[in-house]
């Protein structure tokens, strides 16, 4: 289970990559995220569903702007399990003209956001027979006022939802944090008593180590994106330091595959558990099987949905995987005097095994195909929406002037 994914930015696959941080949202991403349309959305989102059902990954912690149009012609329809969140901030035309000065928040976008996503948990908490399910989301300290973020966490709390918000993301939201409020992000959120067992933290690799421990302490439930992380910040964020300090509800999560660049679990898992040995340098920190179990249930635990999903026992959804383990890489399986399944699963799976995927009892891939999506048009329609954006969205990303362009200009990409 994908506990922090953004399937509706598919579409920028590969188009933002390899540049320091500070140039990553605002030189390579804007340029194309201008030119996606809501219909380009929807197939950026198709996409990922597909990519990710197939390798392994039945449940989704969608993070978004407007949830509605995907959970009605993606999530809903496609089958998956999905926990959806709109994102409310006060971040609109011009607010980011300059990374070093704050940005200008616009309350009147952070007012319609927030009602948009009230609106959204209505219509659709509990939706599809249960499968689709709510969060509200602040999309991150930086992008609103602690005004907003109070409320929203006051209408979370009324209405007995989680929230799930960017923490700590990097050096972008550290600069915007110390321009505003002198201080990093997670002494911010916890002066204003916004630490609790309510929040998903997502990311959170620009925190301190004793701010980790600080975020285990007060009960914060953390997804950790290593693979998006590592791409975009060349840091592995803090899973085994949080799981060390205490912290007691961690998941897994896939980011954007403008980051990431992919939505597969299956080598997902490796990833986590190979930089953060790395960086402990350390080979016991996250053995594959505790790092199946985040995956799986204990993910499933951190996201709310433990006691519904996440292991198979009775009186649990029947939401599971079957793998098909007759392939060189997964050979050979034994059992006795150890178990070599997960160590299998999480170092040498890498999602094709993946036969058949079954979600609230129901089959949608068998024999390798997704039975509810038409495969080849979803594929086609995302070829077809990116030329769109890409061809829109060139001049203005060369002008930006990012290491990219460089590379674009030496016919190195
Ligand atoms: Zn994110």
């Amino acid at each position: 289970m994908y506990a922090h994914i953004h399937t509706s930015l598919s579409l920028l696959r590969g188009e933002a990559q390899d540049v320091p941080e500070i140039e990553w949202m605002l030189k390579t991403m804007a340029p194309f995220a201008r030119h996606i349309e809501p219909e380009h959305r929807l197939k950026g989102a198709a996409l990922g569903v597909l990519e990710a059902l197939r390798s392994g990954t039945t449940c989704f912690g969608e993070v978004g702007s407007d949830m509605a149009p995907l959970a009605e012609r993606v999530f809903a329809p496609s089958g998956v399990r999905a926990r959806l969140a709109s994102t409310i901030n006060e971040i609109g035309p011009g607010s980011r003209p300059d990374p070093h000065k704050p940005y200008i928040f616009f309350p009147d976008i952070g007012e319609r956001k927030l009602k948009q996503s009230i609106e959204f948990v209505e219509r659709w908490d509990g939706a599809a027979d249960g499968r689709i399910t709510c969060m509200l989301a602040p999309h991150a300290a930086d992008m609103m006022s602690k005004e907003l973020l109070l409320r929203v966490k006051e209408e979370a709390e009324e209405r007995g939802l989680l929230m799930h918000m960017h923490v700590a993301q990097g050096g972008r939201e550290a600069i915007q944090m110390r321009l505003r409020y002198g201080t990093t992000t997670v002494r911010f959120l916890d002066e204003i008593g916004f630490l609790d067992d309510g929040l998903l933290a997502a990311h959170c690799h620009q925190a301190s180590d004793e701010e980790v421990a600080l975020l285990a302490a007060r009960g914060v439930r953390y997804v950790s994106c290593p693979s998006s992380i590592g791409i975009i910040d060349g840091i592995t964020p803090p899973l085994a330091l949080y799981l060390a300090s205490g912290g007691r509800s961690a998941a897994l999560g896939s980011d954007q595959a403008s980051g990431n660049n992919c939505h597969n679990m299956l080598m997902e898992m490796k990833v986590a558990a190979l930089l953060n040995k790395t960086r402990h340098r350390n080979p016991t920190v996250l053995p594959a099987w505790k790092t199946l179990r985040i995956a799986t249930i204990e993910g499933a635990t951190a996201i709310g949905l433990g006691d519904q999903i996440g292991s198979l026992e009775p009186g649990k959804k029947a939401d599971l995987i079957i793998l098909n383990l007759k392939a060189p890489h997964m050979t050979p399986i034994i059992s006795r005097p150890v178990k070599n399944i997960a160590p299998n699963i999480v170092y040498s799976a890498r999602g094709d095994e993946v036969e058949a995927a079954i979600i609230d009892g129901k089959v949608v891939m068998k024999e390798g195909r997704v039975l509810t999506m038409d495969e080849e048009q979803v594929i086609a329609e995302a070829q077809r929406a990116a030329e769109i954006i890409t061809s829109r969205a060139a001049e203005e990303f060369m002008a930006a002037g990012s290491l990219l362009t460089e590379a674009v200009k030496k016919g190195l990409l």
